[in-house]
């Protein structure tokens, strides 16, 4: 273990939620039991096979890859933490069963060193590893620059079938590790730009070293993948309101702390040089008929947990979808007494 994963107690309880939580976004989806999952807890993208690393522990991201394969010939990963997804990358590098396209800040020795857009993944992996270095400063225009056109040419060239999204807030301005200058609303137009090709998304958190602007940032990009306008106006009663000081608001006001240092011509380039590797990609690739695994995880049986004293528990009032053509309570009731002659009934027909 390095230094920067230190070994403390509750270690393996911590890795235990974290990647279980994760693993078990993968098998909901896989069995269609959910559209969208989402665990903020995981994302932690630098744990490699033997070495925990940059504060990562247990890669969740690719245990929970590993299991949507069982189900999904093609997986996409989508990374826009500051930091390089090196440990996903190196995991599905000799692949072509998983993509990984990361955003990050490159050069400067900056963390963990890796990510030149010449790394493109490896014998069957070739042209399936897909690296956009950036560099400090970048804003919420120029960061979307590269972001939709990479993407939507990721999705036509790869056609996915599974995405997983790690929203690693290290790249929102005014982070304490990072040097970007994104504001809340640019990185969650990643998230929702991402959402809307309606592809089964897992979404994972990631870095993110200034807390309270973690919490608003995967706060307003729930709101998103859950379809609710939220409030920009944080309530007051909640917890820690006083960190959100001064402005007590979902979205800070963007601090840039550095200019940015790419300019247009540098990220067309990045674009181009994109392009000109998925063009490399003839096809999306196919996966012969071979055995599936166990799943990794059974999904709990909430019936089986139910209060038996409690006639109607929440979680099954909230699955009750009442027909349109069911008979009203109130104002619409068709079945109040003064009504109850031989026309009503007719109409109940
Ligand atoms: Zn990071």
């Amino acid at each position: 273990m390095a230094d920067d994963c230190p070994v403390f107690d509750g270690l393996y309880d911590f890795c235990s939620m974290y990647t279980g939580a994760s693993l078990e976004g993968a098998v909901k989806l896989n069995h269609n039991c959910c559209d969208i999952a989402i665990n903020w807890s995981g994302g932690l993208h630098h744990a490699k096979k033997f070495e925990a690393s940059g504060f990562c522990y247990v890669n969740d991201i690719v245990i929970a890859i590993l299991e949507m394969l069982k189900y999904h010939p093609r997986v996409l990963y989508i990374d826009i933490d500051i930091h390089h997804g090196d440990g996903v990358q190196e995991a599905f590098y000799l692949t072509d069963r998983v993509m990984t396209v990361s955003f990050h800040k490159y050069g400067n020795y900056f963390f963990p060193g890796t990510g030149d857009m010449f790394e493109i993944g490896h014998e069957s992996g070739r042209y399936y590893s897909v690296n956009v270095p950036l560099k400090e400063g970048i804003d919420d225009a120029s960061y979307n620059q590269v972001f939709k056109p990479v993407i939507e040419a990721v999705m036509e060239y790869y056609r996915p079938t599974a995405i997983v999204l790690q929203c690693g807030a290290d790249s929102l301005s005014g982070d304490r590790l990072g040097c970007f200058s994104l504001s809340t609303k640019g990185h969650g137009e990643c998230v929702s730009f991402t959402k809307k090709f309606g592809v089964p998304l897992l979404v994972v958190g990631g870095g993110g070293y200034t807390p309270r602007n973690v919490a608003r940032c995967w706060a307003y990009e729930t709101g998103l993948l859950v379809d609710t306008d939220m409030p920009v106006e944080i309530p007051y009663n909640t917890e820690y309101f006083q960190y959100f000081a001064p402005d007590f608001s979902l979205h800070p006001e963007v601090i840039t702390r550095q200019e940015n240092g790419n300019s247009r011509q540098y990220l067309e380039a990045i674009v181009k040089h994109v392009y000109d590797n998925l063009r490399m990609v003839q096809h999306a690739p196919s996966v012969q008929m071979q055995d599936v695994p166990l799943d990794g995880c059974t999904i709990d049986d909430q019936e089986n947990e139910l209060d038996p004293d409690s006639r109607l528990h929440l979680s099954e009032e909230d699955k009750r979808v009442e027909p349109d053509n069911e008979f009203y309570d109130g104002e619409k009731d068709n079945d109040k007494a003064e009504d109850n002659d031989v026309t009503s009934s007719t109409n109940r027909n």
